[in-house]
């Protein structure tokens, strides 16, 4: 009895969805790639937790072994295309030479030594600095979560204000703090009650397809931001007290394009509509851009769509290339209010991530790998567009550079998700060579967001198997 009421105090289990360890093998021994793939796999099971999020994202996941550019090959020797850029990180290409030379040159001389400043880090701040809109400076991190935590703090710190608000279907990460800001009941339930949850208000993105005020863009005249202005202006919603000065929002923080609810791509001027609520109201504008930054979206910052200057930006993944890294970018007048020693990892801002961030952008800009992810975007998804005339499956297509989105339904009146489908269809494209994510709001959506140096040729490929394979799907509907 305690048990259970711990249970509904502490977090729910989350056991209708947990499987045994007897059902991971045997699933592993009738779809595992191959016989090397099979022994990995069944490894993992014995000997690792299976808390990590392959499981959710294949039914049983590929055991890639190695890549080059935008081709991935697994343990067994399967070559596939990369469409899923390994999460939105390898946007240079798996196994860059440029790459690999900076970490073994930089590794040569120092790695890492105490978060001290070093000349790498001077170097890229100024970098990223000049890159980004307005004048900010930067802050060092390690992860994306981590990122969007202390810039959540920040954001506290420098308006003195406890509340955040953000929107439903959005992801900032899952460490304890971030957990209450990211919008998936899993990740809430399983641990609550989360820290902060109690200064984090949701409302509903500007999820165009699947609007949750049942308007149409763009005879709705973007109700969804004029929802949230009403919500600062009376006392009402309690978000802001206009009598007394008191004004509980530090910050709205968002996903310029929600990532992992299923590239959800909002009007352009949507951002900017957030950005002149958060001026009004004096709260400020933190841009996760841990997933659509640095080209992805066809410009170097996604909110560069929408001609915005955040407040706060965070950013993350691709400036990697593959090693650990994130930082976050604040205006320099907030940078300035911060105190010593706030935002410290053992690991930030290290001699070897700010080697390779450095690299990253160099290969960018020497590739002009911005305009090539806008062309190619355009490229991809005209290919969808026809794909949609000829697959009554396909509900929605849309892109912005190279993140693009499939969104699959079992009716295009009724918009009912196509879950199962698109889970077959990922499944069947992966034996044939194509990988890629299916997430979204109700798990129907086909993600589509490959290395940006990925070819044309490839792009056709991609085409071509989706295509056949979504045959075969609506065939044996
Ligand atoms: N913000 C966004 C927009 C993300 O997509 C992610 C990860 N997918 C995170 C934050 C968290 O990053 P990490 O997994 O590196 O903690």
């Amino acid at each position: 009895m305690i048990n259970e009421i711990n249970e509904k105090i502490i977090g729910i289990k989350d056991k209708a969805k947990l499987r045994s360890k007897e059902e991971y093998l045997n699933i592993i021994e009738k779809e595992a790639m191959g016989p090397k793939s099979k022994e990995v796999l069944k490894k993992i099971i014995e000997y690792e937790g299976w808390t990590s999020c392959g499981w959710t994202l294949f039914d049983v996941p590929p055991v890639i072994d190695r890549g080059e550019g935008a081709i991935i090959w697994d343990i067994d020797g399967n070559k596939y295309i990369d469409l899923m850029a390994g999460f939105g990180v390898e946007s240079v290409g798996h196994a860059n030479q440029i790459i690999l030379d900076t970490i073994i040159e930089q590794f040569k001389r120092i790695s890492h030594f105490a978060e001290l400043p070093n000349e790498l880090r001077a170097k890229l701040a100024e970098e990223v600095s000049k890159l980004a809109p307005g004048k900010k400076k930067v802050h060092f991190t390690i992860t994306g979560s981590d990122a969007v935590e202390n810039a959540l703090k920040i954001a506290r710190y420098y308006t003195s204000r406890p509340d955040i608000l953000t929107f439903f279907g959005t992801y900032h990460g899952r460490s304890f703090g971030v957990a209450s800001a990211t919008s998936l009941a899993n990740i809430k339930y399983q641990f609550w009650p989360l820290t902060a949850r109690l200064g984090v208000i949701h409302v509903p993105y500007a999820y165009c397809y699947r609007c949750m005020f049942g308007k149409e863009y763009p005879d709705c005249n973007l109700f969804c931001a004029k929802f949230i202005e009403e919500l600062f202006t009376s006392p009402a919603y309690t978000l802001r007290w206009s009598e007394k000065e008191i004004n509980n929002i530090a910050a709205i923080l968002t996903e310029p394009t929600q990532g992992a609810m299923g590239c959800v791509i909002p009007p352009k001027e949507w951002l900017s509509e957030i950005k002149k609520i958060a001026e009004e109201y004096d709260v400020l504008l933190i841009d996760d851009e841990v997933y659509g930054g640095w080209g992805r979206t066809g410009k170097w910052w996604a909110c560069q769509h929408s001609n915005v200057n955040p407040d706060i930006m965070v950013t993350s993944k691709t400036i990697g290339s593959g090693i650990p890294f994130s930082l976050i970018l604040t205006e320099e007048k907030i940078a300035d209010d911060l105190p010593v020693n706030m935002i410290h990892s053992t690991m930030s801002g290290y001699h070897l991530g700010c080697a390779v961030a450095l690299a990253t952008i160099k290969i960018i800009r020497d590739n002009n790998l911005v305009e090539r992810s806008a062309k190619l975007g355009e490229y991809f998804l005209k290919g969808l567009k026809d794909l949609q005339e000829s697959h009554k499956l396909i509900g929605h297509v849309d892109g912005l550079g190279l993140w693009l989105r499939i969104e699959l339904v079992k009716d295009r009146k009724t918009k009912e998700p196509a879950k199962e489908e698109a889970k077959n269809v990922q499944k069947r494209c992966m034996k044939s060579g194509v990988l890629f994510m299916v997430e979204g709001y109700y798990g129907n959506v086909i993600k589509i967001h490959p290395p940006l140096v990925i070819e044309k040729e490839q792009i056709d490929e991609s085409l071509q198997t989706i295509d056949k394979e979504l045959r075969y799907v609506e065939k044996n509907l």
